[in-house]
């Protein structure tokens, strides 16, 4: 996954993106997405832009993927953690707009130059476990720590990205984890036994993999033979070459044990003499962090009325993105709100509660009803998300004046306590900053 030169043909020029960020070179290519650099033009701010395809996102069953994503990135504000600073999306496209790790990754240093010396080794090392150490503490395991996603800034601290496939604690069925992820050569034997496991215990596995890349400069394990490989991986397999650190062999060794329940911790790692030497004080003090999370400013833009990707995203209660829509100013107000039940059920419901209202009801197109009265008209629009999952969008618009702001305001908060049977989940509210 190299970088191109940025006249390539992979690159799209210089296309400006929602008038906010001029697109530059592609980074790197991942499974799902491109990852191109980027600039703001605001203030010139360099950026890393993943971009997603949204109907081929939609057609694979990926939003979770990538609902998944942003959840977890945006909980995460940490010095070793790639920053997530915005998303925005367009009919056809999802963007996630992040820090951008100038370092690159970091393997594709140890491709080219070879293994680490072990001081350099080890201060990699410390930056992973704090990282992972953080995200853990918050319920959030990464699942996916492979050389790939492993980047670097400028000043060469590592930075942990792509956490899309990390689980958040909604998605945890009996406290372990069900879906088989990864990547084989940094998998932990569990994972690909596909039995329930424990995402934190799986993610010291691949620690114990990375340590070894780091320090021996190939695999532990690898083999074109991937049943070959698993079972190497079982049967802990693998050969240290004569220059590895005897130290850190231990390390390895109690890492990468086939059974998660005597596998040696992150914490446990943190505790090892080896670990804490020369632990410099920055990361002595991300280690030593685990409350002092910095929210990140995460502002959404929507650009079609009609339902996009991020209805769904915004699907999640822990996403909780109320009050980041932005909209076209003026007096078009919008709440949304999901409901389980029929689509008839919905339209009933609304018009009874827009009647009491003093609203006058008028159908007009099989998913939209509009609701008017004098100054006010609401027009309603439903939808099917993920059945059984509806997602109903109220606009209202208004030719009132400043004064008569205070009606709208009540409107709402009637009409929400009118639809309080139908409603699974408001989705947001631009209520406050109006
Ligand atoms: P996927 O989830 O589809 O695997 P990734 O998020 O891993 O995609 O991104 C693909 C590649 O793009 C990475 O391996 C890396 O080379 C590059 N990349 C991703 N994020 C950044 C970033 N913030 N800064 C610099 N390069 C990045
Ligand atoms: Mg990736």
């Amino acid at each position: 996954m190299g970088t191109t030169n940025p006249r390539s043909k992979d690159g799209p020029g210089h296309e400006v993106l929602l008038g906010k960020y001029e697109l530059g070179r592609i980074l790197g290519r991942g499974t799902f997405a491109k990852v191109y650099h980027a600039r703001a033009l605001t203030d010139g701010t360099g950026v890393a832009i993943k971009v997603l395809d949204k109907p081929e996102l939609l057609d694979s069953g990926m939003a979770p993927r990538i609902l998944r994503e942003v959840s977890a990135m945006r909980r995460l504000s940490h010095p070793n953690v790639v920053r997530l600073h915005e998303v925005m999306a367009t009919k056809s496209k999802i963007y996630l707009v992040m820090e951008h790790a100038l370092g690159g990754e970091l393997f594709s240093r140890i491709w080219r130059r070879g293994r680490l010396p072990e001081p350099a080794a080890r201060r990699y090392f410390q930056q992973l476990v704090s990282a992972l150490r953080f995200c853990h503490a918050r319920g959030v395991s990464h699942r996916d720590v492979k050389p790939q996603n492993l980047l670097l800034d400028r000043d060469g601290n590592l930075k942990v990205s792509d956490f899309g496939l990390s689980a958040l604690p909604e998605h945890l069925k009996d406290g372990l984890l069900h879906t088989a992820c990864g990547t084989p050569a940094y998998t932990a034997p569990e994972v690909v036994r596909r039995k329930g496991y424990d995402g934190a215990k799986a993610d010291a596995w691949s620690c114990g993999v990375i340590l070894f890349v780091l320090l021996a400069g190939f695999l532990p394990f690898d083999d074109a033979n991937l049943a070959l490989m698993y079972r190497k991986i079982h049967k802990r397999e693998y050969e240290f070459p004569p220059w590895f650190p005897p130290t850190a062999k231990r390390v390895v060794h109690r890492l990468l044990d086939p059974n998660p329940e005597t596998r040696l911790t992150i914490d446990g790692v943190m505790e090892l003499p080896w670990f804490k030497r020369s632990l410099s004080v920055d990361s002595h003090l991300s280690l030593m962090d685990s409350d002092q999370t910095t929210t990140t400013t995460t502002s959404m833009m929507i650009r079609t009325s009609s339902m996009n990707a991020f209805d769904i995203i915004s699907l999640s209660k822990g996403l909780d993105l109320s009050g980041m829509f932005m909209f076209n100013g003026g007096r078009i107000r919008e709440q949304r709100f999901t409901s389980k039940e029929s689509v008839e059920k919905v339209s009933e419901r609304i018009r009874e509660a827009g009647m009491k209202l003093g609203y006058v009801f008028e159908k007009r197109k099989e998913c939209i009803v509009g609701l008017g009265k004098s100054g006010s008209v609401l027009t309603v629009e439903v939808s099917e998300l993920a059945p059984p999952l509806l997602l109903v969008e109220v606009k209202e618009e208004s030719s009132v004046t400043d004064g008569e702001e205070e009606d709208i305001v009540v409107m709402w908060e009637e009409l929400k306590s009118e639809l309080e049977d139908i409603v699974f989940a408001w989705h947001n509210s631009n209520l406050d900053d109006t």
